[in-house]
């Protein structure tokens, strides 16, 4: 089998066979050159030594020496060199006691995780598939490197990493593996919360999230996201909705930001998507309630909800940013939108020009998920909304304080003194801005400011 491998990437290992080493392509890029997909990143394994490596290359980085890790910089990219490895005895689920150097492309091919990743190649050889890689990836099955239980349990994210490989590539898990998923989930509870949220994010951002149900099913989420469990176990008898809150999460998780080919969001907006779908009911479970009228009712659950998301995604150790705007967005993401211009000013003014357009996605897939019968007329609810918001912004219209024609500054060169009350002057004055935009001149909001405190406007008439 030839293949297309970047130049770059040819003339790292040209170098390091040309003074006599091993080197491969090796892992996540082989197997995606197989599958006609674009690799992220290219690894190169090799049997020189990093020092070795480092005396070839003219601009190198010290990236895990111990490991065996050297980064080659060529302009301006970067290619991680490893040296072959042997990961010696396991502690703790997940650490090797000890890494060591081997000079067998064997033994580096046998510690990696799945036999899809566990695949070399160079122009000389073609491809090295000493596990039936090949065949796996032809059948669509994830399998592990021998002992499936000995596997998961030298490093047990490979139980949660099985499960992703499954949703990005539409797989299965091969027989024997999902037998060790199974009986090994429990120990992802010794990992860490980094290595969990990347391997989840990298699961919801996929073509196929819905498989966060194999993860359901093979008690992985009961130790990583036990709220989760909860969501799939309550039902919800109301006009709105056709599913249990589980189902409806899943297809809204789906619904959020359409396939990744798509682009219609980048990375971070399609990462916070997906997390603010699959966690913005997750209070419905403890907040359902049976109304007079014997429908499942969820009072409060956005607010509720939107804390436990915050605290699930600092459980995760997810970064401020990414954590502030998915607790945002399920505070909102029931608000109805008031269908008049100044009804979406007031709601833009609420939720924040940046959050928008994603509140509008999140609102979109959330019905996608509810009662078929009535997905039609909210759609043209929503798109009502969005094209009246599109008018907003396209006439620039005001709907922040920094937006209005007057600030404290100006009020206090006006004659107004500072204080506590310049605030509510200027949250009444953006509150008359958003019902009439015409109101947004400067001297007219001097003129009302005035109204507002006589004080002033006696002084101002002395
Ligand atoms: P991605 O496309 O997400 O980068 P990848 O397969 O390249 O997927 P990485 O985490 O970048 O995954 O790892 C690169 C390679 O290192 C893998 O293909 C695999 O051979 C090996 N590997 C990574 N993590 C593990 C692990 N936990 N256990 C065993 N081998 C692993
Ligand atoms: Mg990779």
């Amino acid at each position: 089998m030839k293949m297309q491998i970047p130049e770059k990437v040819k003339y790292i290992i040209e170098v390091l066979t040309s003074h006599g080493y091993e080197a491969y392509a090796v892992g996540g890029c082989v197997r995606d050159m197989i599958l006609g997909r674009e690799p992220e990143d290219w690894d190169i394994t090799t049997s020189a030594k990093p020092l070795e490596v480092k005396k070839l290359f003219r601009r190198t980085v010290d990236t895990g020496i111990i490991h065996g890790t050297v980064t080659v910089l060529l302009d301006k990219d970067h290619y991680e060199v490893t040296t072959y490895r042997l990961d010696g005895e396991y502690e703790d689920n997940r650490h090797p006691k000890e890494v060591s150097f081997t000079s067998s492309l064997t033994e580096d091919l046998k510690r990696r995780d799945f036999t899809m990743n566990a695949m070399a190649y160079n122009e000389t050889e073609g491809v090295i598939d000493l596990f039936g890689g090949i065949d796996d990836l032809k059948n669509g099955v994830v399998r592990c490197v021998g002992s499936a239980v000995e596997r998961f349990e030298e490093d047990a994210l490979r139980i949660l990493r099985a499960v992703r490989f499954c949703a990005q590539l539409g797989f299965q898990i091969e027989e024997e593996t999902l037998k060790a998923v199974k009986a090994k989930a429990g120990l992802l509870i010794n990992i860490s919360a980094e290595r969990i949220r990347v391997e989840l994010t990298k699961l919801l951002i996929s073509d196929h999230p819905d498989r966060l149900m194999t993860a359901y099913e093979t008690g992985i989420t009961k130790v990583i996201l036990p709220e989760f469990d909860l969501m799939v176990i309550t039902d919800q008898n109301n006009i709105h909705h056709a599913y249990s809150v589980g189902e409806h999460t899943m297809k809204a998780v789906g619904e959020v930001a359409g396939k990744s080919k798509d682009g219609r969001f980048p990375t971070r907006e399609r990462t916070i998507l997906k997390w603010t779908m699959l966690l913005h009911d997750i209070e419905k479970p403890s907040t359902k309630s049976i109304g007079k009228d014997g429908q499942d009712h969820f009072y409060g659950h956005q607010e509720k909800g939107a804390i436990t998301a915050k605290k699930i995604l600092k459980r995760l150790k997810f970064d401020n940013d990414t954590m502030e705007a998915v607790e945002h967005l399920i505070r909102w993401h029931d608000y109805r939108f008031v269908l008049t211009p100044a009804g979406m000013r007031k709601a833009a003014s609420k939720i924040g020009k940046e959050y928008m357009e994603l509140l509008f996605e999140v609102n979109r897939a959330d019905t996608y998920g509810k009662n078929p019968n009535q997905t039609q007329e909210k759609y043209n609810s929503l798109n009502r909304a969005m094209e009246l918001y599109e008018e907003i912004k396209n006439r620039e219209e005001c709907v922040s304080l920094k937006e209005l024609k007057i600030n404290g500054k100006e009020l206090i060169a006006a004659g107004f003194k500072p204080g506590k009350q310049m605030g509510d002057i200027l949250s009444q004055l953006l509150t008359i801005v958003i019902e009439d935009p015409a109101m947004n001149e400067k001297e007219l909001l001097i003129a009302i400011a005035k109204n507002f405190m006589p004080e002033n406007a006696e002084k101002d008439s002395l």
